[in-house]
């Protein structure tokens, strides 16, 4: 076990009670201050440790970390040094955040710059992604939408227990959390129409959903074997892909998604590495049949992450759904070695969504879509509403954590407003 793991960690930093940034968390992200411009960070408790004035003031000597690698508006610089080195760094967060080292801890001043309570600070996006990928990868959500939408005999397509399906995302609208969203307009066609109309989306939904990070940048041609995809993993986070279903129905046949998708998706700003969720691996869903050998991985690939979804609206949140990252039928492993098996490279700062994540019962449904069955079955919200779909001024947070021991790993934010379309 790595020792920043060790559920007997303290820190001398406070840590409520139920935060989901305790010392064995420490994820990375980018903010900025009023008088500050954006620069790295790890959160702590309720506060964020500037990575800037600890590596000039030296707390990091030793490591070899290049002159000004947290002094950048991404963190795609800091990934790209590795798994291994961006360990070593948080290996050394975590020894100076504890209880029984007193390096930064006696030193006021020094403790006094460092550590910036959250209220003063603004999250910024924490990676410029340069490619995004969507897959396909929860059972029931695809069995859910394949009942639906075409056969619940066959909801299944042939191929979907054999490749983890996916698309290729657009990067560009991907924003951070707290960033508005506005309803997307397009091209609906009502089912009794001949012709489409171009409206306001009336079927805006979420999409609950989890994504990996890359950081490492491979040669065109060459691929990631299933048992070398976690050394080129930095970290995860929390995706809502927003959805608008009728633009979707309309356009995505015969290449997928397109309109429906790229208005914009959340994204939260911690990314939570893989090794704060060593000690979170369970097991996946039994594979059947047999996956093809490219495909096949050793020990537990898949991770218990709790997940939750809630909405927001006159001032009262109401969860709506309760998921788990561990029900996903494809781990991150199979994706990266699906998504590489035919030569397509990674780049760092790629990032990978694993797809809505539906758990088997009905209040654990990743979508609105699954959640009032296309609308058919609207759900009640805690200031006396009703809602098929999400409303103007509607929030949506997503929430994910995983715990066991007392210590709790979680990823922060991941909340939208949806604002009327122009
Ligand atoms: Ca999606």
């Amino acid at each position: 076990m790595r020792k920043s793991n060790d559920p007997k960690l303290k820190s001398w930093v406070e840590v409520p009670k139920g935060s989901d940034f305790p010392i064995q968390n420490l994820p990375f992200g980018i903010f900025k201050t009023n008088y500050l411009t954006a620069v790295a960070g790890v959160a702590i408790g309720n506060y964020v440790l500037d990575l800037v004035y600890l590596y000039e003031k030296g707390f990091f000597d030793g490591i070899g970390l290049p002159p000004g690698i947290f002094n950048q508006e991404y963190l795609n610089g800091f990934i790209g040094l590795g798994r291994k080195k961006c360990g070593e760094v948080r290996e050394r967060v975590s020894e100076l955040l504890r209880s029984d080292n007193d390096e930064l801890k006696n030193n006021i001043a020094a403790r006094e710059l460092a550590l910036i309570p959250m209220e003063e600070v603004q999250m910024k996006m924490p990676i410029l992604i340069p490619n995004y990928t969507d897959f396909y990868s929860s059972e029931e959500h695809a069995t859910n939408v394949g009942t639906m939408f075409r056969d619940p005999k066959n909801a299944l397509l042939p191929n979907w227990k054999h490749l983890p399906v996916a698309y290729h995302g657009r990067a560009s609208s991907i924003v951070v959390s707290g960033t508005p969203v506005r309803r997307p307009k397009g091209q609906i066609k009502p089912p009794d129409a001949e012709v489409p109309i171009f409206s306001p989306s009336k079927k805006l939904d979420f999409e609950l959903e989890m994504g990996f990070i890359t950081c490492a940048n491979t040669e065109l041609g060459s691929s990631i074997t299933a048992a070398d995809a976690e050394e080129n993993i930095f970290g995860m986070v929390l995706f809502n892909d927003w959805s608008a279903r009728d633009i979707q129905t309309w356009e995505y046949v015969p290449l997928g998604p397109f309109l429906a998708k790229n208005f914009a998706s959340t994204m939260s700003p911690w990314i939570v590495t893989l090794d704060a969720l060593e000690a979170f691996r369970v097991q996946g869903p039994k594979q059947d049949p047999k996956v093809l050998p490219y495909l096949e991985y050793q020990g537990k690939k898949n991770f218990d992450i709790e997940l939750e979804v809630a909405i927001g609206a006159n001032g009262k949140e109401t969860v709506v759904s309760k998921s788990n990252f561990k029900y996903m039928y494809w781990n991150i492993c199979q994706q990266l070695a699906h998504h590489t098996v035919n030569g397509c490279n990674v780049q760092v700062g790629d990032l990978y969504a694993s797809g809505t994540i539906s758990g088997p019962g009905k209040g654990s449904y990743g979508s609105m879509l699954e959640l009032t069955w296309n609308g058919n079955n609207p759900i009640k919200l805690a200031d006396g509403s009703e809602r098929k779909f999400i409303e103007d001024g509607d929030t949506v947070s997503l929430k994910g954590y995983a715990q066991k021991e007392g210590v709790r790993i979680g990823f922060g934010e991941c909340i939208a407003k949806i604002l009327p379309s122009l």
